[in-house]
This record gives structure tokens, sequence and C-alpha cells, in this order.
């Protein structure tokens, strides 16, 4: 049994949890009504935690591209590239990727968390060193843990502290790699970019960004916070997942080097897993497609965005970070922030609940996540749910 005796600290949890009657990561969706609306334990809910930036899930087109492929192509790839050969649809969206980062080539993975994991496995091996901010994914983590590169934190957000451990480094500073994100997922921040830039500019080494929660939200073509400051040169890599705003499922890797390629032939995470489906790449190359043309979109989610922060703050709330459209309420204790996010769910709002030590600093967080598919009123009335519940935090 001592195998499982790792999971009683959790099983008490989880009892403790039940017999409060709250089951925060057992939500069940119970039906779709639109990108911003299903049915939760019977009862219409509006959706403010589900990362569907651009609304874009319930697209007919991008519906009718995916059930294009499904007829024609099948169900599934049933294997790996490497093994079992590419479709020409992984082939035209890592194409198209290129185009629209005006970078050289992409990989593409099956998940946005593979796209860290595969990249970084293959790129940051054992003699390698790697700096990444100390709010980064779990899976830019797990990538250098798997590539068994040495591993730095620095400061969340502190171009300082990463001089600082680069200068540390010395001649080694050359070669190593940094690893920010474009937008945080957590507390919805943004990378001091261009300070990072300066840093990489000075002591040299490549930067890798993943801009899983900006693509399609920052830029005037939604190329994330690299297009929105004009740093796509000065960014090595680039890391994106289609789950978010293209309203798929998979990730992928922009860079302008040549030895990009020889990624696929060394990187298990790229080699030991089935491609994506052809129905998941036929809706992703459509929503690239209205993504890149949706200025009203991003026009329209950061006035929800605005609206919603604007709106909490207001009721006192204190917020993670400036209006973005990861909008995270912090909540002092772990039993407030359960019960909370339980209040919002009985009164029709669904939302994040992230608790330590998935969040920065041990904080327990209520996460909304906006979309440009809300309307003003769902946004309006997820403010006055927050406004009842005042009292209770
Ligand atoms: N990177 C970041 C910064 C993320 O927040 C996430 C998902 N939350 C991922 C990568 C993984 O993406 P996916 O869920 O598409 O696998």
């Amino acid at each position: 049994m001592a195998i499982f005796d790792k999971f009683k600290a959790l099983s008490a949890t989880r009892q403790q949890l039940d017999a409060l009657g709250i089951n925060p990561f057992g939500v069940q969706i119970e039906r779709i009504i639109t990108p911003t609306e299903g049915i939760i334990d019977g009862r219409p809910t509006i959706l403010a935690g589900t990362n569907n930036y651009l609304g874009l899930t319930l697209d007919p087109e991008c519906i009718a591209a995916a059930r294009t492929a499904l007829e024609f192509e099948g169900t599934g790839t049933t294997g790996s590239r490497m093994a079992n050969g590419s479709y020409s649809g992984h082939r035209k969206l890592e194409q198209e990727l290129a185009a629209f980062y005006g970078k050289r080539d992409t990989i593409i993975f099956s998940t946005g968390y593979q796209a860290n994991l595969g990249m970084l496995a293959a790129l940051a091996g054992p003699d390698d060193v790697v700096l990444l901010d100390a709010d980064c994914h779990a899976s830019i983590y797990d990538g250098c843990r798997l590539g068994g590169a040495e591993i730095i934190r620095f400061r969340h957000n502190n171009p300082e502290d990463l001089a600082k451990r680069l200068r540390r480094l010395g001649r080694r500073a050359a070669d190593a790699l940094i690893l920010v994100e474009g937008i945080y997922s957590m507390l919805g921040d943004r990378a001091p970019l261009k300070e990072i830039v300066d840093v990489k500019r000075e002591f040299g080494g490549y930067l890798m960004v993943d801009e899983a929660h900006s693509l399609g939200v920052l830029g005037e073509k939604g190329g994330g916070l690299v297009e929105e400051l004009g740093l796509l040169a000065d960014a090595d890599f680039i890391v994106g997942t289609f789950s978010k705003s293209l309203g798929g499922a998979g990730g992928f890797c922009v860079s302008d080097h040549v030895e990009l390629d020889l990624i696929r032939y060394s990187s298990r995470p790229y080699i030991f897993t089935a491609s994506p489906s052809p129905a998941t790449i036929a809706s992703t190359r459509c929503a690239l497609r209205k993504l890149e043309a949706g200025t009203h979109l991003r026009q329209r989610l950061h006035e929800n965005a605005e609206r919603l922060h604007t709106g909490l703050t207001k009721l006192g709330y204190k917020l993670g970070a400036p209006a973005s459209p990861v909008i995270a309420v912090v909540v002092e204790g772990t039993l407030e922030a359960l019960q909370f996010w339980k209040q919002l769910l009985h009164r029709g709002v669904y939302v994040n609940l992230m608790l330590p030590p998935a969040t920065p600093d041990g904080v327990s967080l209520i996460r909304c996540s906006v979309s440009a598919a809300h309307t003003t009123e769902q946004i309006d009335a997820v403010c006055a749910v927050f406004a009842e519940l005042r009292s209770s935090l």
C-alpha cells in the first residue's frame, strides 16, 4: 500500500471539501449554449473561466472546416508524425503560423503543454542553463526538468534580477535560455519584455516567450506581446497554444533558427505521441485567419476586460494586475476562496479557483477570463454577483 501513501493528505482535503459540498475541480458543463453560457448543475451559467478569449469555439466557419476534415480525413491520425507520417494540414498550419509571425518555420505539437515540454526537453540539455521567470507555467518547469538543464529562477517580472543572475554566469550567459510569458496565466500581468530584451542584448543568450494567453489578445494582428512591442526579431522562440484564442487543442513553436527542424528528431514529446487530429488542425487554421483579421474581436475583448476590471475595482476587490483578459481576484485564505467560488457558481457565474501551490506567492485566486463573446449584460451580471458577495470576503 506504500505506493498510495503519498495521496493521504490529498484524500483528506478532498473529504473535507466533499463535506462542504465543494468540488471546484470536478465541474461539469452539462450543456454549452453559447461560448459564454452553459448549463452547470442544471442552471444557466455565465462562463467566465474558459480562456475562450475571442469566443471562436462555436464559430460556424471553424466548425464547418472541422466537419469537412472529419468527413474526408477521419477522426484521428492514429499515430505520430515521425512514425506514421504527416497530413497535409499539419504542414500547412506550420507554414501559416510561420507566415503569421514572419518567422522561418514552425513545429506544431499535440497540446500547448507539449509545445513547452517538447521544445525545452530537446533544447535545454544537461550542459545548458535556463533562466526562467518564477511565475512561469508548469509546462515550462516540466520541460526544463525533462531536458535536464540547470534551472535558475529569477524574480517575477524583474529584469534587474535576471541581469544579476546572468552576470554571475559569466561566459555561460551567452548561451543561456531566458524564459518568460507574454501575459502570465495566473495574475494576468504582462512581462516587461522591452527591459528583458535589453538584458538579453547586454548579456547574450536566447529568449523564448510563451504567448499562450496573449496570442489573439495583444498586437494589431493578435501576434501577442512580442508583436505589440515590436520585438518579434528579439524573440528566438515564440511558443503558443491552440487551446485559448484559437478555440482548439494543440501548441506550436515558431523560430528563425534553422535548427528548429532538428527538434523534431530529438523531442520525445513530439516523437512519441499522436499528431493533432484533422478536425483540430482544420478548425485551428480557420481560427488563425479569423484571429489575424479579428481587430474588432480584440477591441471587444479589451472593452469587456476593462469593464469587469473597473467594476471589481470599484467594489473594492484586490486584483492581481491592471486590466487584461485574465482578471484575478486575490483572496486571503483558501477556505474563504473555496466558499466564495462556490457562492459564485450557485449564482450562475463560473470562474476558476486557483489555489497554492499552483499560484504565485501562495495566494488563493478567483480567476476570471474574459471573452470577446461576453455581452455587456453578462459582464454586468458578473459584477452584480460579485457586488452581492462583497461582504462575505
Ligand atoms: N503555457 C501557458 C502559459 C499556459 O497557461 C498553458 C495552459 N494554461 C499552457 C502553456 C498549456 O497549454 P494547453 O492547455 O493548450 O496544453
